[in-house]
């Protein structure tokens, strides 16, 4: 069963279109990179994957449950990091996880599992007591993305996670969120507008003014472009410079 399903979806903001007939689907435990310069409309597509704003017109699917039809079940294998953090700084590590698990009625006992489980998963054991304030931007978004997983979602989305990032925690945060999806066989679908956050072995599915114009893996997109996949970007997007 696929991870997702995008069938059909367009959307405006009144008069401003922002995706137009947008489809794809996503095979499970696969790294997709939603690629698009700013003002593509990826940000809309994750609020209407994360029901912020009600779908108008196509169809979402959860690993197989409808967003319309099944809300609950379909938002219950998802995980997702925003584009803006929603930690409290003054708050320690655990107790931020804490909270969001109480908020989401999970039995006290489970969520002190979890917490360590995702903790250690996330390499964060040694810093969970110390306030997120004293964290550093890579290190405040694994403890976000440990939050977006406390309850086992099957496909995690990111929102431009690494803006604001140094180079170095940004390729750590990648490879630590690709490692997750080949070890653990979660499902990712991170949008960016960096480029050279995508890889050869990844999924590509590229926006521009609100169409998908290219999906795939990013070999076969950058074929024609000796593999190069900045060629191949902007190409497909005719733009100068994405970055
Ligand atoms: P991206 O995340 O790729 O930068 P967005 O989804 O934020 O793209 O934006 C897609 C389009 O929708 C852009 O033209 C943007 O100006 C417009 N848009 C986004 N949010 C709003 C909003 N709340 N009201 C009106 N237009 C919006």
């Amino acid at each position: 069963m696929n991870a997702l399903e995008v069938a059909d979806v367009s959307f405006s903001y009144g008069a401003r279109r922002a995706l137009e007939q947008v489809s794809f689907s996503l095979a499970p435990g696969r790294f997709s990179a939603l690629l698009g310069p700013n003002g593509a409309g990826k940000s809309t597509l994750i609020a209407l994957l994360t029901r912020l704003y009600d779908l108008q017109q196509g169809e979402l699917q959860v690993c197989g449950h409808s967003l319309r039809q099944q809300p609950r079940q379909a938002l219950r294998q998802l995980g997702v990091v925003f584009q803006q953090s929603t930690l409290d700084l003054d708050l320690s590590v655990e107790q931020n996880l804490r909270y969001h698990a109480a908020l989401h009625g999970m039995p006290r006992k489970l969520a002190a599992e979890r917490i360590d489980q995702e903790l250690a998963r996330q390499h964060l054991g040694e810093r969970r007591r110390d306030k997120v304030r004293e964290l550093n931007g890579g290190h405040r978004r694994r403890v976000e993305i440990a939050r977006a997983l406390l309850h086992h979602p099957r496909l995690l989305l990111l929102d431009e996670p690494s803006v604001g990032l140094d180079p170095a925690s940004r390729q750590a945060l990648i490879q630590h969120v690709r490692q997750l999806c080949r070890d653990e066989g979660l499902s990712v679908l991170w949008a960016t507008h960096l480029l050279d956050e995508a890889q050869a072995e990844d999924v590509l599915l590229v926006l521009n003014h609100g169409r998908l114009i290219a999906q795939g893996d990013a070999a076969a997109i950058s074929q024609q472009d000796d593999g190069d996949l900045n060629a191949a970007f902007q190409r497909l997007t005719q733009l100068k410079d994405c970055a």
